[in-house]
């Protein structure tokens, strides 16, 4: 279905149209109508899903302009996911008189609070910083119409159930909420039952395995192999963009100052940076003044960064989704993309887990260590009978 057959509002669908937006993806056509028609929602769905625009659509219509007020809040679990979501606003409601704007850790409170004062419709806030201003008295949810609970599945898992809970008990009449999460385990069901009246329920992940728009090539290695091996890759390959994932910021760190002296538009990004350089990054990263990023899991989950053709695990990554999220940053919106993960030895057991639990299909650049003797560049394997596995992810480091 296209955009156009809506009868949307003409300052919303030429927006759409200069993003190029036409035809409606499957959760915008599931969700649009649940939403214009004020019911709660709670969606699985994923980022890629293109699940910002299915809400910002129907939330920028419900704003009344004339009011002054918050009348639509969305709450993201990280800063990165805060820009990247009002910037999306931003796009839909260009020609409109509604104004969206994000309030998250580590920028300046001066700036967030004047331009609260002077007039915001639609807050996008990371929990941190929406508990602060709650709690100090600057901001009111009196006109809040929708409320919107993005990637729920992590701002519970990061432990803001509490902080969440009191952020919608402040919302005190009837409003809409829309709950969007790429899982739904057990506690996400009690939170959507605490916070939905009578949702509407829609699901748009049927299976949970690896999107087909992605290959997954893997690499055996002795640890001090690795770095030539990347190096050799990345000017082998043809890149447009590449996210290299490492397990712990140290590694991050150590990598980048070992390999910027091989790539020139290379960056970094990760927890410990400060606010500015992470948004100063992720912006550059976005606008492709970097080719070559290297990342913890903040820029794991979420982020849709459209250019990555691929991505690269460092090490395999711990944690049952970790994989999923990383690798899902390449291949969007029907583009393929390329996964390269680095295996050594001591991997091995949790690989072969990853690979029967998210049905795998892998590609061994080089020696295949799952079979016995190895297989020819790039050829596929057959796949392993699973086998449980005794040690995966003891030890979280810092992301
Ligand atoms: P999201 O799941 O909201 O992060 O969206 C993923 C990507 O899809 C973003 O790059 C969006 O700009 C893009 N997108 C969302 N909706 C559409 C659409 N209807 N047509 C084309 N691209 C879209």
């Amino acid at each position: 279905m296209k955009f156009s057959e809506l009868g949307i509002p003409s300052d919303i669908l030429k927006s759409l149209e200069t993003m190029g937006y036409e035809d409606m993806t499957p959760v915008q056509e599931a969700a649009y109508p649940i939403i214009s028609d004020g019911h709660d929602l709670c969606a699985l769905a994923e980022t890629g899903s293109g699940k910002t625009a299915a809400c910002a659509i129907p939330l920028i219509q419900k704003v009344d302009p004339e009011l002054n007020a918050i009348q639509g809040l969305v709450i993201v679990p990280t800063r990165e996911l805060c820009i990247q979501y009002v910037t999306e606003i931003q796009k839909i409601s260009k020609k409109t008189n509604v104004i969206p704007f994000a309030v998250y850790g580590g920028f300046d409170k001066d700036i967030d609070i004047a331009k609260l004062k002077h007039g915001v419709h639609i807050l996008v806030a990371t929990p941190g910083r929406l508990l602060d201003y709650l709690y100090s008295g600057v901001l009111s949810f009196k006109h809040v119409k929708c409320a919107i609970l993005d990637e729920a599945d992590e701002l519970l898992k990061v432990g803001f159930l509490e902080d969440i809970e009191f952020i919608m008990s402040c919302i005190l009449h009837e409003h809409q909420t829309l709950l969007f999460s790429a899982t739904m385990p057990e506690d996400i069901k009690t939170l959507a039952h605490d916070c939905l009246r009578d949702p509407k329920h829609i699901s748009l992940i049927t299976e949970r395995k690896a999107p087909e728009s992605i290959d997954h090539y893997f690499t055996y290695h002795h640890p001090k192999e690795k770095q030539a091996a990347l190096v050799k890759y990345l000017n082998e390959e043809d890149v447009k963009q590449v996210l290299i994932f490492c397990n712990a910021r140290h590694m991050v760190d150590k990598l980048f100052s070992s390999i910027r002296k091989d790539f020139e538009d290379v960056g970094y990004i990760h927890a410990g940076l400060s606010q500015d350089k992470r948004s100063s990054v992720f912006r550059q990263f976005k606008n492709m003044k970097i080719r070559y990023l290297l990342a913890s899991d903040v820029a794991g989950r979420g982020l849709d960064f459209s250019h990555v053709s691929h991505v690269v695990n460092w090490s395999l990554p711990r944690g049952k989704e970790l994989y999923t999220h990383r690798t899902g940053r390449t291949g969007r919106m029907g583009k393929k993309g390329k996964a390269l993960t680095f295996i050594t030895r001591h991997e091995l057991s949790d690989l072969r887990e990853l690979i029967n639990r998210n049905k795998i299909s892998p590609y061994w650049l080089g020696k295949d260590p799952l079979q016995k003797g190895s297989t020819p560049q790039g050829r596929k394997t057959r796949k392993r009978p699973f086998r449980p596995n005794r040690g995966m992810g003891k030890k979280v480091a810092k992301p």
